[in-house]
């Protein structure tokens, strides 16, 4: 692309323009997940709703593939693309809090620690994930699940209305009256009808939570998650705990002889006072002989922050997911073989509870179709080292291969990475024929497609 055919789009932003000709290209390219190294023609660093607009036009009269970026962290790196133009929103990252109301108005580029930051004074949140550098955007779009989810619902539960720039370049505000179908279709159908430059999320009176883990050695695996299914969906809401395998990293809140120790625990997190967060959690911390039982009053944004460090950009990532009803006790006994071959430090299985407000929104209420599920799960094969991807994504690909038979069908979309259009109908189910028919309505071309893609055709 010659500099001659940027010029005007140039003239039309206010953001900068980088491409393969500037010193900041690979810095500016780079998504989350190292495995991803694509080579976009240019990456408009839009900084306000005029710059996307621009951005699309261009695109649209240049026949340009687009993809847009909120925080980079999708898995599949579907914040980016080879050879078109990636549209940035990472330079735009405001929150304004309206403490009455109870609303707050979150820029399309923001981070969750953006939002954490801004809401926390005023002793509220909107229910996010478990890591405090994932993109607000990708995030709310396919759901949003985390901490806050069995007593406040996924993200998109919270969502009131989102400022949208639609592929003809219209700019459209939808919610539960104006354009209710883009509305219905945004909460979960990702990044496939428009660039959100804005949402308006409802907040929840969440500042201090009660939160930290319980370990236990792998040998107990089999019992504790035996006990962890029959426990976490009958829970009170205000008592969060996702189960995972993993290896407790080198870090001084760590006793030593923990350190790089690979284990089964459950990291909770309740909203309620400490006493009463104690006394619901007991029976299941009560279960074998923890290694570790280690929990006390936090910041809900320290504690969303906790993983940060342990997991920054650059490592390289492999992701399958599946959501889950049951677990049988087969199924349990395939985790604990799989979860105790854990091939790196920073490889992990998470289960992430999703019942309670989740399961009172219907499943066609949303495009987020797997309302019954009990548990969204992912595996991840996570390593700093390009030499041990083939390792990591072995491991990923064996444990999901032998737990998939027990799983609901579809997968949570933000766990998945690039496995097709079956997969993707199965992780809409019925749900998806009519996100195909409002694709049609707003990207009747499919201009917006590097996506879990939903086509245009009904
Ligand atoms: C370390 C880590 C932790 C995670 N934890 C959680 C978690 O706790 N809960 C959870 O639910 N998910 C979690 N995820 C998954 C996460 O939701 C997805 O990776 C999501 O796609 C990230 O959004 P992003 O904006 O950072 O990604 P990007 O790579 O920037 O974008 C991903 C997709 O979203 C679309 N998109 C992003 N912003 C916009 C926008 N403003 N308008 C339109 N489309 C947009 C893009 O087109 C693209 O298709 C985690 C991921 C990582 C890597």
């Amino acid at each position: 692309m010659t500099t001659l055919q940027i010029d005007p789009l140039r003239a039309a932003v206010r953001g900068p323009i980088v491409t393969p000709a500037d010193a900041a290209y690979d810095s500016v390219r780079q998504v989350y997940n190292a495995m991803i190294d694509k080579r976009p023609a240019l990456i408009v660093r839009c900084v306000d709703v005029a710059d996307v607009m621009a951005a699309i036009e261009f695109a649209r009269a240049n026949g340009l593939l687009t993809a847009i970026r909120g925080g980079g962290h999708n898995g599949g790196g579907l914040g980016t693309c080879d050879g078109g133009l990636v549209i940035d929103l990472s330079l735009m990252r405001h929150v304004r809090v309206d403490p009455e109301a109870r609303v707050a108005d979150v820029s399309g580029g923001c981070v969750w620690s953006d939002v954490d930051h801004a809401t926390h004074p005023f002793g509220l949140a909107v229910p996010c994930g478990f890591i405090s550098s994932t993109g607000v955007g990708g995030l709310t779009l396919g759901g949003g699940i985390g901490y806050l989810t069995r007593e406040y619902g996924l993200t998109i539960d919270n969502l009131v209305s989102a400022d949208v720039v639609l592929a003809d370049g219209r700019f459209v505000t939808a919610d539960e009256r104006r354009h209710p179908d883009l509305f219905w279709a945004l909460r979960g159908g990702g990044g496939n009808f428009g660039v959100v430059t804005s949402f308006r999320f409802r907040l929840q009176p969440v500042k201090m939570v009660y939160a930290g883990p319980t370990f236990w050695p792998m040998e107990q695996a089999r019992e504790v998650l035996a006990a962890y299914r029959g426990y976490i969906v009958g829970a009170p809401e205000h008592v969060n705990g996702f189960f995972a395998f993993l290896t407790i990293p080198p870090a001084p809140m760590f006793p030593e002889a923990l350190h790089l120790k690979k284990v089964c625990g459950v990291m909770w997190v309740c909203t309620s006072p400490a006493a009463e967060a104690a006394a619901a959690t007991k029976p299941m911390r009560s279960v074998g002989t923890p290694l570790l039982d280690q929990q006390g009053d936090m910041p809900l944004p320290l504690v969303n922050g906790l993983f940060d460090g342990l997991y920054p950009p650059g490592l390289q990532w492999y992701w399958r997911a599946d959501f889950v009803k049951e677990l049988s006790d087969e199924a349990v006994a395939r985790h604990a073989r799989h979860g105790a071959e854990l091939p790196s430090m920073h490889s992990t299985m998470h289960l992430y509870a999703i019942d309670g407000a989740a399961h009172r929104v219907g499943a066609g209420d949303t495009a987020f179709s797997y309302r019954d599920a009990n548990w969204a799960e992912v595996i991840v094969g996570v390593d700093p080292d390009p030499k041990n991807a083939p390792k990591i994504t072995k491991w990923c690909k064996d444990y999901f291969d032998a737990l998939h038979p027990y799983s609901a069908g579809g997968a949570y979309v933000n766990f998945m990475m690039d496995e097709g259009q079956e997969r993707v109908q199965a992780s809409f189910r019925d749900n998806y024929e009519r996100l195909s028919r409002i694709k049609t309505k707003y990207d009747p071309t499919n201009f917006f497609r590097v996506n879990q893609n939903i086509r245009p055709g009904g």
